[in-house]
């Protein structure tokens, strides 16, 4: 067993249910003790098989969409509600279309009479009218103040933050306040980290506008701002009371954007979830030409997939980082090419890319897997290459800071076994990295 790798193996072998709507009455079930795939699994590897939604729970919607036409405009006036389950810090998240419109799911989180909304230039003329309207319609005992944050991951700094104390202080605003985060990713990352510290700590809503941040960043607590030196290097778990998915704020997102976050609903369905992968297969077109239905039910299921490992870990110490498959290989390039330069989801794709091209020469996976990621890629209109200004060298030295490296052993998520089977492990052969580099890029 390779030094430093965690010695936690967690794998479920069940047979990944036909029937999805199972997933409505499945819960709290314990993972079985022994490996039981990938047979070859080595102590030191943490292994994550296709069938392990345990632990998160939906109580209502669209489970049954998997099989039913997609030009299905049914009206979600009742909302999937998908369960992160933390013990005392459990939340729901709601997600269908038109959920704005529906004051009292977002009034029922809102603790004491203030609340702060968070969120920037570009999504404020958007819908920030409509969350002020959600947050105090039939409730005029609540007061709202907004501050309007400039756009962009440059501003995801201590400065920027400032501005978020600095109106909750002019505000008065005390310990019974809850701060609202309205955007993307950069926005909800944050207002948390503000909620987690203001007063040392405040009632906190995510309402995400971007894919990115409906089926990935705004659930699991992660927060933080970015260090001149690093990524998201300053931050605190802090759990929201509730995350309000609202599809219809999709209509106003830029088609690269889109694209970018579906990155990240394919990375749910390589790493653990086989049928949600067979799924997107069929359904890719309809995700990028935002048919509703499609969307809900791949939100949902996405969200299913990350509260269920954030259940089982939530800060991190071995399981969630199967989160970040392709994402060493993709945080590289968006150092080495330039923050800016290609959106997160991009970069994860290449990555993505490079981590099943590394998996299929390790012999870990059929070369059926490394064609079919290839060509959802290409349907999602995401790069499945490096920029060609990425060198082996530039890899290997933003790589060898990557926070999963452990006493200089980088530990990396690769494919093991069928779809949807996942390791996260510091025990592989070095050359298969390096061949990979090689032929991912300039040397
Ligand atoms: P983003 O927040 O920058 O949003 C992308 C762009 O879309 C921005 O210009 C934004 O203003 C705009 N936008 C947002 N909603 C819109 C809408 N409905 N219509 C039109 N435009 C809209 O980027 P992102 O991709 O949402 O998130 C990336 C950030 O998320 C990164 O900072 C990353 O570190 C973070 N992240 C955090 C986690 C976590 O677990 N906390 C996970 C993944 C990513």
């Amino acid at each position: 067993m390779a030094a430093n790798t965690i010695s936690l193996s967690i794998s479920s072998n069940v047979a990944a249910s036909k029937n999805l709507s199972s997933f409505q009455s499945r819960a709290f079930i314990a993972p079985p003790p022994t490996i039981s795939f990938p047979a070859k699994s080595k102590p030191g590897e943490l292994s994550l098989s296709s069938s392990t939604l345990s632990k998160s729970r939906v109580r209502a919607g669209a489970s049954q969409l998997m099989n039913e036409p997609l030009n299905d405009q049914r009206s979600f006036s009742s909302p999937t509600v998908v369960e992160v389950d933390l013990g005392d810090r459990s939340y729901p998240i709601y997600i269908g279309a038109g959920l704005l419109d529906h004051s009292e799911l977002l009034q029922r989180h809102v603790h004491g009479k203030r609340v702060l909304v968070v969120t920037n230039d570009r999504v404020a003329p958007l819908y920030l009218d409509k969350t002020i309207d959600a947050l105090t319609r039939g409730n005029p005992n609540v007061t709202v103040e907004s501050v309007i944050l400039p756009d962009g991951e440059k501003y995801k700094d201590m400065d920027t933050l400032m501005k978020v104390f600095d109106k909750a202080i002019e505000s008065r605003l005390d310990r019974r306040c809850t701060f609202v985060a309205l955007g993307g990713g950069v926005i909800g990352d944050m207002c948390g980290y503000a909620a987690a510290s203001y007063l040392r700590g405040v009632n906190f809503i995510q309402i995400p506008t971007t894919v990115m941040a409906q089926v990935d960043s705004s659930v699991g607590g992660k927060t933080g701002i970015n260090h001149r030196l690093g990524k998201n290097l300053i931050g605190a778990f802090y759990q929201p009371q509730c995350v309000l998915v609202d599809t219809d704020t999709l209509n106003t997102l830029p088609d690269r954007e889109m694209a970018s976050g579906l990155a990240e609903v394919i990375k749910y369905g390589l790493i653990r979830d086989a049928e949600f992968f067979e799924w997107q297969e069929k359904n890719i077109e309809a995700l990028l030409a935002r048919d509703p239905a499609a969307l809900a039910f791949a939100i949902k299921r996405s969200c299913e997939n990350k509260a269920d490992v954030v259940s089982q870990d939530e800060k991190e110490s071995g399981l969630r980082a199967t989160l970040n498959l392709g994402h060493t290989f993709g945080h590289a390039i968006e150092t080495g090419f330039g923050y800016g330069e290609w959106l997160h989801g991009e970069a994860v794709a290449a990555g993505t890319v490079m981590a099943v091209d590394m998996s299929y020469r390790l012999g870990w996976i059929d070369e059926s897997i490394v064609k079919r990621v290839n060509k959802i890629l290409e349907r999602a209109k995401l790069p499945t290459t490096p920029p060609e200004s990425m060198t082996v060298s530039m890899f290997k030295s933003i790589m060898a800071v990557d926070k999963k490296v452990a006493d200089g052993l980088l530990r990396l998520i690769l494919l093991k076994g069928p779809l949807g089977n996942c390791v996260f492990t510091g025990d592989y052969d070095r050359e298969a990295l390096d061949a990979t580099l090689r032929a991912f890029s300039k040397s």
